[in-house]
């Protein structure tokens, strides 16, 4: 499996997995008050990678006193917004200039392809925190001409002021763990915001690594915190009072756990979370253009994608040709570890997660639906699942309902478009979907009844800096990305003054 072109891990990666964590507080690595560590584990050989704290309440409280002083301190908000841009985009250089390490870190804890690391995780993220500096010195509020009648002859002037929301509690999931740790952590440093972000407990090494090219770009101790644990950890973090906002990525159902925990202190909450989300192709789709952007989309980081293309609805006149396409490339597809960069599958992020994609597709089997390529298991070391094509799926079954999240693509064939988008909407996510089609008149249609936060045509997954991202339906609560994102960390002041 492994091809003479692997990527030699870095002198300076193999020394920092090594290294005996502790968390990072007020600028600087600190021991847990917890006792309890958690391992970390290499996707591709199952071995054991790393070790760090498993933060308990004391630990997430140290962390969050700690941010709430550097936030009354003034330490970051209190510089002009032109510096706290500055600093941002020194962050951005020495992402730049760490960009291989933390690449092969990534791969190496989260077991995606080097390739994938390497644009995405860590390119595409210089250029969101390079977009996202530039925020800081864009944040307006308004002026308002207000007509309040009293006193007599009184006149008044009002304006809004938007201020940083303060101590921001950032939870992140295993997928994409740096870039959306990065997600959080710079539209609020933007806003000048403190920071507390929890990684997964899967996926905790990059967020460590991140605190520190912080602290070297600029970012004053205690402005950008990191708590590293599971369940108990993020569960104290969402229910603790001194936290402002909490911006959680993760499962709908542990987003809905983390919304209920925030209303009880009132803390403001944006919910980004789990998605199935439809491809429809058209009479008129291009198939060659389809089939590619529909693995693209559908495969990306062996499918442990939120927005990541999973129901596949083909108009019945293209549907043999486009199944038999998917299913051909998927099953030719060759299997290998991330650090290989010609391997074009690579292990799920861990043993409970490959099992637990594994049990959709033996239901799927049970069910005896049709498979085209893939379900049977690999016989590799690491958490590998085999790209799976299934034909024929009828509405009602789960691995067209329920959010698999990993390499699995079903498709149904339909007549009517209408239809196909009744079927697209009757699902209790609403995150993303596509539509394939040249017939400008149909898309244009078509677009607005689609109940999905981000609607692609041609197109299926990329995302911009500028464009809003998020769920409706059980998909989430609040937009990221724009200037949706500096909105989630801020509070708007009504200034009212008489004259
Ligand atoms: P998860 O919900 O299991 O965990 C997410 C985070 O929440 C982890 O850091 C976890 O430790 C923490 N957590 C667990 N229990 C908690 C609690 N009670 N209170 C507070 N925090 C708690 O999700 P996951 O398995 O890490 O990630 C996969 C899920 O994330 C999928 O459903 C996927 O669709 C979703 N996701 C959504 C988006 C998006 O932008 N909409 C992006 C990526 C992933």
């Amino acid at each position: 499996m492994n091809s003479n072109n692997a990527v030699v891990v870095s002198d300076a990666v193999k020394a920092f997995v090594q290294r005996d964590f502790g968390l990072f507080i007020n600028g600087g690595p600190q021991p847990a008050h917890s006792a309890r560590r958690l391992d970390v584990f290499n996707p591709a050989t199952g071995e054991p990678l790393a070790n760090v704290a498993d933060a308990d309440a004391i630990d997430v409280d140290n962390a969050v006193t700690n941010a709430r002083a550097a936030f009354d301190a003034r330490v970051w908000s209190g510089l002009r917004p032109a510096d706290r841009d500055r600093v941002l985009l020194h962050f951005a250089d020495l992402l730049e200039a760490n960009a291989e390490d933390l690449a092969q870190l990534e791969t190496l804890n989260q077991g995606k392809s080097i390739n994938l690391s390497r644009a995405v995780e860590v390119g595409a993220t210089i250029e969101y925190v390079r977009y996202m500096a530039g925020w800081a010195t864009k944040i307006t509020g308004e002026t308002l001409d207000v007509s309040i009648p009293f006193p007599p002859g009184a006149r008044y002037t009002a304006y809004t002021r938007k201020e940083p929301v303060g101590v921001v509690a950032a939870i992140v999931p295993w997928n994409f763990p740096l870039m959306i740790a990065v997600w959080k952590l710079v539209p609020a440093l933007a806003a000048g915001c403190t920071i507390v972000i929890k990684p997964s407990p899967e996926t905790p090494l990059t967020a460590l690594r991140l605190a520190e090219l912080a602290l070297e770009a600029g970012v004053p101790p205690g402005v950008f915190n990191v708590v590293t644990g599971g369940r108990e950890c993020g569960a104290a973090l969402a229910a603790h009072p001194g936290v402002s906002k909490i911006s959680f990525t993760g499962s709908t159902p542990t987003g809905k756990l983390v919304g209920t925990a925030a209303v009880q202190n009132m803390t403001r909450f944006s919910l980004e979370l789990g998605g199935k989300n439809p491809a429809v192709m058209l009479a008129d789709v291009d198939v060659d253009q389809a089939i590619q952007g529909v693995l693209a989309g559908g495969l990306l980081n062996q499918g442990q994608v939120c927005a990541a293309a999973s129901r596949i609805y083909v108009h019945r006149s293209k549907y043999r040709q486009i199944a038999d396409a998917l299913a051909e490339i998927a099953g030719a597809m060759t299997i290998g570890p991330g650090l290989d960069p010609a391997a074009q599958v690579n292990p799920l992020v861990s043993a409970l997660h490959r099992d637990r994609v594994q049990q959709h597709i033996a239901r799927a089997h049970d069910a005896g639906l049709r498979f085209l390529a893939g379900g049977t298991p690999v016989d590799l070391p690491g958490y590998y699942v085999r790209p799976t094509v299934i034909a024929d799926v009828p509405h009602d079954a789960a691995i067209v309902r329920d959010e698999v999240f990993g390499p699995v693509l079903a498709l149904v064939p339909f007549d009517d478009p209408v239809e196909a988008i009744r079927l697209a909407n009757d699902s209790p996510y609403g995150l993303a979907a596509s539509l394939w089609s040249n017939d400008l008149r149909a898309v244009m249609n078509l677009v607005q009844q689609i109940d999905a936060g981000t609607v692609w045509v041609n197109s299926h997954v990329p995302l911009d800096p500028s464009m809003p991202f998020g769920g409706y339906k059980q998909s989430g609560i609040g937009r990221e990305f724009g200037k949706y994102a500096i909105e989630g960390f801020t509070e708007t002041k009504s200034v009212c003054i008489a004259h």
